[in-house]
């Protein structure tokens, strides 16, 4: 019973180990699969403000950069080196977008001196805030610099927003630059990018700014669809800023077309939303563009008023070349009012301001300037100077509409270009798809693997466990095969399977061998006495008594109700006799209590040895049993040997 119960323990042992080891051969093909990774970025709560300074930025840049001066100041103890870069990196990057260059190099200083590692998104947004500084400052190759480095990082961090950023501000320099044509490549390149995440705003600010570029090559269809997609989507957005901004270059358009009447409505709407918003630092360009517009179409009164606004609004030019447009107007308009000193005077600053630049592309000023030079010569009589800068003008001119036309050529280049980038960019994502779907299939084979590595694992526990099972059950049908239920001792069947056994051992090594049969005597009184359950007590102390004179290699058995066999290996008949003697004395004297009541018994005994006679199991059982007869016959409780008989 005790080793049953051992066994079932040790069932249980194994079914827990059996788990353990299943859950730890499942969490390592998991873990396998999973991987972790740490990137510099700012602090948790950090995100929230950094988030709304998007969201500021989006309706008004001057909001945003309030709110991050406020958190700056107030929370600077909080941050982290990182956290203060990245408020900085949005401040330069605000005040340079609001043209405050020197407030916004102190920022990008501030954020250098924390060492932001330059590979990060943060650092990156730094690069291209430098490089936009740069280029206002006239230094357009650091500039580019800053952007290619940009654009590799971005590449390399897969944040598609910062490269579509990075060829947008590369588009922009090449534009100031007069490269028109390589700004709409670069602008393409940043339009495929952010059409590809589906970034809408950005694209929005991109039309803009590629409406600007395509006025510059006098593609207007191009320009005015786009700057009218971007208006619409600002205004839809209620994004003032941008659409002020967008807005301007469509009304600039208008008045190269000579389509004064959408000019003067177009900016007109660019005087509404300052209004509307109160950024009033813009207002200018509107003033600017209207008295250009009315200048153009004769209406001199309103153009000097609107002149004089701008001449009260505009701000300081860090760069004299962006002024050069209100510096002709006011040629003109002087010219227009027969004032030839104050027109000699303006013309002789835009000699001054055109002097350092590129004339080839400066073109379309040097005509300007000409015309009114000759202009002025004329009224002064001066015919020869006025024939001269006419013909000046005129040649000019005609290079202008040479490098126009070069200009709409290279248009057509570029939109060849750009296709085939977009064909490329469909190949290159084509291929991309493939190597994910390999990559996948891949990956998925390898967890088919780990899987089927399970599952093979699986089975062959669960195989060991039904053979270990197997093994226990046959063992222990093995045991109640050949126990003895109430004694537990060897059953008739077992003892005689050992018992011819040992015999045959016996004879083969030339051993005595002895077998012992004893019988209860008179056990049905017992019965009668104390009743089956008493009876049944009886034998169990009987066992356990005659038990103690067993040797190892003995075995006892129970053959009948009350008969017992002993087998005696390497016991002579007389050794077998000692034994048996000792057991009938052990039993004799055996005081048992049943129900309250002593009892004593008695047991007869017959023994048989193995001789060259009686070799076999039968017939010494037999002599054996007839020994214990004729201890019955003599009046019980004694042994007899057979061969006495
Ligand atoms: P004796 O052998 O001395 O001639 O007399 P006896 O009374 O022992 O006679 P016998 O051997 O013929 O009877 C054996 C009795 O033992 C008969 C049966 O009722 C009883 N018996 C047999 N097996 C069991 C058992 O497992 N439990 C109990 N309580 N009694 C049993
Ligand atoms: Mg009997
Ligand atoms: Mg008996």
């Amino acid at each position: 019973m005790k080793e049953k119960v051992n066994v079932g323990n040790n069932i249980a042992e194994k079914n827990t180990l059996m788990f353990t080891i299943l859950v730890s051969v499942f969490v390592m093909c998991f873990s396998l699969n999973s991987h972790s990774y740490t990137l510099d970025s700012p602090s948790t709560w950090m995100q929230v403000p950094l988030n709304k300074i998007d969201e500021l930025n989006k309706k008004d840049p001057a909001l945003a950069l309030a709110f991050s001066k406020e958190l700056f100041d107030e929370h600077q103890q909080k941050m982290t080196d990182f956290d203060k870069a990245s408020i900085l990196s949005k401040m330069a990057q605000h005040n340079y977008i609001l043209g405050y260059y020197n407030v916004s190099q102190g920022h990008l200083d501030q954020a250098y001196a924390l060492k932001v590692d330059l590979t990060t998104d943060v650092g990156i947004s730094l690069l291209l805030t430098q490089g936009g500084i740069m280029d206002e400052l006239g230094n357009s190759e650091q500039a580019m610099e800053k952007y290619s480095l940009a654009a590799k990082y971005a590449k390399v961090n897969e944040n598609y927003r910062l490269l579509a950023d990075s060829y947008a501000y590369m588009a922009y320099s090449y534009s100031i630059n007069h490269k028109d044509t390589q700004a709409l490549k670069f602008y393409h390149q940043a339009y495929l990018q952010l059409e590809q995440i589906g970034d809408e705003l950005g694209l929005a600010y991109l039309k803009a700014e590629m409406a600007n570029a395509y006025s510059l090559t006098f593609d207007d269809i191009n320009a005015i669809k786009l700057a009218k997609e971007a208006s619409d989507y600002f205004k839809k957005h209620q994004y003032y800023f941008d659409e002020l901004f967008v807005q301007n270059v469509l009304a600039k358009i208008y008045l190269r077309k000579k389509d004064y009447q959408k000019a003067e409505v177009t900016y007109l709407r660019v005087i509404e939303i300052t209004k509307q918003t109160n950024k009033k630092e813009y207002i200018y360009l509107a003033y600017l563009g209207l008295a250009n517009t009315y200048h153009h179409s004769q209406q001199h009164d309103k153009a000097r008023t609107f002149w004089h606004k701008y001449q009260e609004q505009h701000p300081l030019y860090e760069n004299p070349s962006a002024e050069i447009g209100a510096i002709v107007l006011e040629a003109k308009l002087a010219l227009s009012d027969n004032n030839i000193t104050a027109a000699i005077d303006i013309l002789a600053r835009v000699e001054a301001i055109l002097k350092p630049l590129d004339k080839h592309n400066a073109l379309s000023w040097y005509v300007q300037l000409f015309d009114l030079q000759a202009q002025v010569a004329a009224i002064q009589k001066d015919f020869q100077t006025a024939y001269f800068k006419q013909k000046q003008a005129r040649t000019l001119q005609k290079d202008y509409y040479n490098a126009e036309r070069e200009t709409i050529r290279s248009k057509y280049k570029v939109m060849f270009d750009t296709d085939q980038a977009i064909l490329t960019n469909k190949l290159l994502e084509q291929d991309k798809a493939l190597n994910k779907a390999a990559l996948a299939s891949a990956t998925q084979q390898q967890k088919s693997q780990n899987m089927i590595i399970i599952i093979i694992l699986l089975c062959v526990l669960v195989l060991c466990y039904f053979i270990y099972r197997q093994v226990l059950n046959s063992k222990a049908l093995h045991k109640i095969a050949n126990t003895d239920t109430l004694t537990e001792l060897a059953n008739r069947r077992y003892s005689f399977i050992y018992a011819e056994k040992m015999l045959l051992q016996a004879i083969k090594a030339k051993q005595s061998f002895s077998v012992v049969i004893f019988d209860v005597d008179h056990f049905k009184r017992v019965n009668d006495n104390f009743g089956h359950a008493g009876g049944d007590i009886a034998l169990k102390e009987l066992t356990s008594t005659a038990n103690e004179y067993v040797r190892t290699h003995d075995i006892l058995g129970r053959i009948g109700g009350e008969e017992f066999l002993l087998i005696l290996p390497e016991a002579s008949a007389t050794q077998a006799y000692e034994i048996a003697e000792r057991i009938r004395h052990a039993i004799e004297h055996k005081v048992m209590t049943i129900q309250g009541q002593s009892l004593q018994i008695t047991a007869s005994f017959g023994i048989a040895e193995l001789t060259e006679q009686q070799d076999s199991f039968n017939q010494l059982f037999n002599s054996a049993d007839m020994a214990l007869y004729q201890a019955k016959d003599q009046g019980r409780n004694q042994v007899v040997m057979a061969n006495e008989a």
